[in-house]
């Protein structure tokens, strides 16, 4: 069987999805063996939101070779160690996502078996009391994890930073690295007549770019996969009803929050995100119990300050193509789906979806057996990503207005009603190895909205309740001690992580 490489890689886009594609491919292929071009047009502007990670951003700083504290202060990045859920709970109520898991297992018990079995007689805090980030949230403080650090002391963290600073860091890096800019905006993308293979995108004014591999990362507009190759879109919107977002800037935190807020609204929820030189909000709601004009008075009225640029609204669909691969052009970011920025679950997605076409890479006679792997592999992901954040509309707990009411009555796919049942039921969470939420993120999620088990680990009556209160106090105070030895976050951020003024 023929196998010729491919030569030519045309990115389309770029937005974090193309300069990441890029500067990670620039990388593997680093030895001139694949010409990478990337074309994006200035007339059209990435989305210029995405600023909350998760902490596999971590790896693609890494992987780049690029020092983190040149990566903060060039993104004006904060530290992120969890999610605020303010409010999606009982009114008033608030609790953390942290990327930690809570207490410690005790007589080798997990600790979640022990924390429902004295919850259910009023003896146990909320998870966030046995949590070390938490309590450096609460505090708005940051460490640094160390290497090696197990039980209470393990933590992780990830990044808020400037969406478009971080593309144009990446821009450099790629372009360092070989790859070519093209400016333009594209206007007719040709297929070949025989096999529907893309050949090449022509520019606005003439110009054309060819090549054998094209990579769609036009975001919303889909230029390629859907535009070309009419992949369809299985929508989730009866899962996921936001279909809007009003975002504006404000003025920057004081102090730096070490964590992204998400507060529920009548109709949705707000973000709130610290960076070094400003703040990011945004309100993302559903248009069909709320209008445009009406949530721009809302998110005006939750701001408390005077936006340092005009709110800006941005319109999306909830759900995936139905294919992100098809012939020769692949699709990442938002041009393959987007699920709501609930969880910051997209920039992850961009570089899984990077990481898969590499691992699949095709030689120009595309095997599809190749396309089917990976394309069974995004959906089981984004299926995964999906089923988490509908948990935290369908479990909400704001009773008495409409958008809520309806969210907790809607029917659940089956892979999360099934994850319920297990929780519900056994106080456990089964997941595969590769689901990127673990136990500790859901249980967070189901305790926080207080979603009791019913039932967990017989074993657990031989410990004896005064032993699990004894243990539990021991958490609390470790917990305590770790938070109050910590610096400030604002304090943390100064030195070598601190972004030039200017930004
Ligand atoms: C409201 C909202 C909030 C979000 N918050 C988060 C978050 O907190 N965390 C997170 O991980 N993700 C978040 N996301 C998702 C995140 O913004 C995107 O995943 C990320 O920015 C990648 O976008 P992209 O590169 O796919 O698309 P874009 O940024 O839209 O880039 C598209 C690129 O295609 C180019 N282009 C388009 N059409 C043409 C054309 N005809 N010719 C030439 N070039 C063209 C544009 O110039 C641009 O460069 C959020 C998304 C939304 C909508």
């Amino acid at each position: 069987m023929t196998q010729t490489p491919i030569r030519n890689l045309v990115i389309v886009g770029g937005g974090t999805a193309g300069w990441l594609t890029a500067a990670m491919f620039s990388k593997w292929f680093h030895n001139g063996a694949l010409n990478i071009t990337l074309v994006e047009s200035d007339a059209i502007g990435a989305v210029g939101v995405g600023e909350a990670t998760v902490p596999s951003i971590r790896k693609v700083v890494s992987f780049l070779g690029i020092d983190e504290a040149e990566f903060i202060s060039k993104t004006s990045a904060t530290f992120k160690l969890a999610i605020q859920f303010d409010g999606w709970s009982k009114e008033g109520s608030a609790f953390f996502h942290p990327f930690a898991g809570h207490g410690e297992a005790i007589n080798e018990l997990p600790f979640y078996d022990c924390w429902t079995h004295m919850h259910r007689q009023n003896r146990a805090k909320p998870l966030d009391a046995y949590c070390t980030s938490s309590a450096l949230c609460a505090a708005n403080k940051f460490a640094m994890p160390s290497n090696g650090a197990a039980g209470l002391s393990k933590f992780n963290y990830a990044y808020h930073f400037d969406a478009l600073l971080v593309a144009r860091m990446l821009r450099e890096y790629a372009e360092a690295n070989g790859v070519e800019r093209r400016e333009g905006l594209v206007t007719r993308v040709e297929q070949d007549g025989q096999t529907g293979a893309v050949t090449a995108v022509h520019l606005e004014g003439g110009g054309q770019v060819d090549g054998d591999f094209f990579v769609d990362c036009s975001g919303f507009r889909s230029l390629l996969i859907e535009g070309a190759m009419k992949a369809g879109f299985e929508d989730w919107s009866h899962w996921l009803p936001c279909d809007r977002a009003v975002a504006a800037p404000t003025a920057k935190a004081a102090p730096f929050p070490s964590y992204t807020k998400s507060k529920a609204l009548p109709v949705g929820w707000r973000w709130r995100i610290p960076l070094q030189h400003r703040t990011g909000n945004g309100y993302v709601y559903s248009s069909a119990y709320i209008s445009d004009d009406d949530a721009r008075d809302v998110f005006l009225k939750e701001l408390g300050e005077a936006p340092s640029d005009e709110p800006r609204l941005i319109k999306f669909g909830t759900g995936m193509r139905r294919r992100s691969w098809i012939k020769n052009v692949y699709a990442v970011g938002l041009s393959s789906g987007f699920l709501e920025p609930l969880e910051s679950t997209s920039i992850y997605a961009i570089q899984s979806s990077i990481t898969r076409l590499y691992k699949h890479f095709p030689y120009k006679e595309i095997n599809q057996v190749q396309i089917d792997l990976a394309n069974a592999a995004a959906r089981k992901e984004q299926e995964h990503l999906r089923d988490f954040i509908i948990l935290h509309y369908w479990g909400n707990g704001r009773t008495g207005e409409k958008f809520w009411d309806e969210c907790r009555s809607m029917s659940l796919p089956d892979t999360l009603k099934s994850m319920i049942d297990a929780w519900r039921h056994t106080a456990t969470v089964p997941l595969g190895e590769q689901e990127f939420f673990r136990e500790s993120s859901w249980t967070s999620i189901f305790g926080g909205l207080d979603i009791i088990p019913d039932a967990y680990h017989p074993a657990v009556h031989t410990i004896g309740d005064e032993a699990i209160a004894s243990a539990f106090q021991e958490f609390e105070t470790y917990v305590g001690a770790a938070a109050a030895q910590a610096p400030l976050h604002d304090a943390f951020l100064e030195g070598p992580a601190k972004a030039p003024p200017t930004q």
